[in-house]
């Protein structure tokens, strides 16, 4: 099977990168700034990318355009079975979440996409379906549920309300566009994010994000690992 990991930041995948030993793709011949690594890993051909550093703004080019654009090229490129997406993300403690837990999403949403027009209203919202983790080993630790984006990483007071009424245990900023990739390729999205900061938890999100990045990462390449295991080619 060929696997393609997606990552939105550099410092999400450099835990995962060493502990596999991904080899580095270059050059990948392509205008988008990400980077590429590839290894064999229990039988199947896996690629990782993150998003890479945007070349104008010197940061990691997160949110839904670049991870759209990153994830159609190279899935269509290498021909990849499956997208698996590990990041970060911010949880909800009014749902059981705590920093550090690790989500695989049961259907991916998107909460910036509000268009009250018969059925774009749906259309906006999305509601992807996501890879059926029943199939995983049990022996896997992970909670599951929704997941919801928008290109941002602050919150807004009516979207609590949306996040209630959906049930949203996940807010982050690419799952709803790599979904949508996957659906037009028809191929799984399994999204994995381990929560890095509480949505209505009262501290400031970008502080805390930032002083759960490193810990979050290591249970991503934690779990990775274990994930790897259970889809290895028998
Ligand atoms: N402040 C950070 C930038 C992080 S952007 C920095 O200085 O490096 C946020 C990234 O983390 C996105 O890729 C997004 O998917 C994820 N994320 C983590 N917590 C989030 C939250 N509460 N809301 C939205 N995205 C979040």
């Amino acid at each position: 099977m060929k696997i393609l990991i997606f990552f939105a930041m550099q410092e999400e995948s450099k835990k995962t990168v060493e502990h596999f030993d991904f080899k580095k793709v270059t050059p990948t011949n392509s205008p988008l700034p990400y980077e590429l690594f590839e290894q064999k890993i229990h039988g199947n051909e896996v690629f990782l990318c993150n998003a890479g550093i945007d070349s104008r703004f010197n940061v990691n080019a997160v949110g839904t355009v670049p991870a759209a654009l990153t994830v159609y090229e190279l899935a269509t490129k290498l021909n990849v079975d499956i997208v698996i997406n590990p990041g970060t993300a911010g949880g909800f403690k009014s749902r059981g979440g705590n920093i550090g837990d690790i989500y695989l999403a049961s259907k991916v949403l998107f909460h910036h996409r509000e268009i009250p027009m018969g059925p774009y209203e749906p259309y906006g919202i999305g509601t992807f379906d996501a890879y059926d983790f029943g199939q995983l080993d049990q022996s896997l630790h992970f909670k599951t549920g929704v997941f919801s984006s928008s290109d941002s990483l602050t919150c807004r007071e009516h979207e609590i309300e949306f996040f209630n009424q959906h049930q949203v245990i996940v807010k982050e900023m690419e799952a709803g566009a790599i979904a949508y990739v996957c659906e037009q390729l028809k191929i799984p999205y399994l999204g994995v994010k381990s929560i890095t900061d509480i949505v209505d938890g009262g501290r400031v999100t970008a502080e805390e994000f930032l002083e759960n990045l490193e810990t979050a990462s290591k249970n991503l390449q934690q779990f990775l690992t274990a994930l790897l295991e259970s889809l290895k080619v028998l």
